[in-house]
């Protein structure tokens, strides 16, 4: 830092000049995460000072976070859980396994194990670094969903959590979610499902799908508000059935408004929850429903003219992600992004991953198509 500051002007230009050199959404097709709803940055603005890590101080904030997460239990077929509005999915899934790691851990448990499959997030290795669990991970069906057989063989007595995933991160499929409540309610296991990514698509789909508290195995949820919830970064969510479940994670606050914390962090932002709270009351499912509906027009779109041009999806698309199956896939990336796009690659089996994102248009999806046929 210099000893003099620099002027409101000077910093302003530096601002816009740093600001050019980020990448606009318009042609990213490799983010879950878009350009906030209008509403959310507006709400986000307001109250950015807010901090609920003290709610007592901001009581209406509280509210407001308190009224998101019912909205959000009641889309995910419960208006009663117990949650918070986290920083995203990766402290919404620590946050699920700490508290099952917790419980077990008091009832005297070592050596616990948890069982993922392998499409599991990365925010499952911080998991299994900072928890210090063991964390395993199931087979694949042929759809890249969870094999549940591959489940049934991991689970032993040191198995506290299985973890389904309704939206995977690199193919957007859906694991069996009902078959794995079956298991856990017979084995008598925590289930969290990771519905980070899939958790605002999923319900507004044409094809049904049971993944959430609807189903009586399931008995925590992670869903990310800052994906395809259209709000502000950060904005996660952690939900669970139980009230008791979130008592695990409490610790107390001596010196604060309220007695105890249930969070991972300790300061945090106000702002996000209330834009959370406002896009949901704005869209309603309506909204969302549309949003998600045109999402899914454009990557039918997406996938009709890849066909055409030779090339096939690694699965038929559950959600607005496309993984295609093309051949030297690196370079084809790479070429794409020569030509300005930002896409990604997927580990096994290697394909182009495409997530079609609200700030997708179908004129970007046209240019797109052009584009990959040129470099392919
Ligand atoms: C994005 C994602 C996460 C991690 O969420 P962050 O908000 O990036 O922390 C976890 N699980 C799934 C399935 C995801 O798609």
């Amino acid at each position: 830092m210099e000893e003099r500051g620099m002027s409101r002007e000077e910093i302003e230009s530096l601002l816009h000049e740093k600001k050019r050199k980020d990448i606009a959404y318009d042609k990213i097709l490799s983010s879950m995460c878009t350009y906030p709803h209008e509403i959310a940055a507006y709400a986000h603005r307001m109250f950015l000072e807010s901090n609920l890590g003290d709610p007592g101080l901001f009581p209406g904030t509280k509210e407001m976070e308190d009224e998101a997460i019912r909205m959000i239990g009641a889309l995910l077929g419960n208006e009663h859980a117990y949650g918070y509005i986290s920083t995203g999915g990766t402290e919404s899934n620590i946050q699920a396994i700490h508290a099952i790691r917790n419980r077990k851990r008091r009832e005297g448990l070592k050596d616990m194990n948890i069982i993922v499959p392998e499409t599991a997030h990365f925010s499952f290795d911080k998991i299994a670094d900072i928890l210090s669990i063991e964390v395993r991970k199931a087979a694949l069906d042929e759809e890249l969903r969870m094999d549940v057989n591959s489940l049934e063989e991991l689970i032993d007595d040191k198995t506290i959590c299985v973890v389904g995933i309704a939206g995977t991160t690199e193919f957007g499929q859906i694991d069996p979610i009902k078959k794995i409540s079956e298991i856990a309610l017979e084995k008598n296991i925590f289930l969290h499902v990771d519905a980070a990514f899939g958790g605002f698509v999923i319900p507004f789909l044409d094809e049904k799908y049971e993944f959430d508290f609807s189903l009586d195995g399931v008995s925590s949820i992670s869903i990310d508000p800052h994906k395809m919830g259209m709000s502000t970064i950060p904005a996660g969510c952690i939900l669970f059935r139980e009230e008791s479940y979130l008592n695990e994670l409490a610790v107390s606050t001596p010196y604060l408004t309220t007695k105890e914390q249930c969070s991972l962090i300790g300061t945090r932002s106000g702002a996000s929850a209330v834009a959370t709270f406002s896009v949901l009351k704005y869209l309603g499912r309506e909204g969302l429903r549309e949003i998600v509906g045109e999402c899914m027009r454009l990557t039918r779109m997406l996938v009709r003219g890849a066909r055409k041009i030779g090339i096939s999806p690694v699965i038929e698309p559950v959600m607005n992600l496309v993984t295609l199956s093309v051949e030297e896939v690196e370079k084809v990336a790479n070429a794409l992004e020569g030509k300005g796009w930002r896409v990604s690659v997927t580990r096994v089996p290697k394909a182009l991953r495409l997530v079609i994102m609200p700030h997708v248009k179908e004129e970007t999806v046209k240019k797109f198509l052009e584009d990959l046929k040129d470099v392919v």
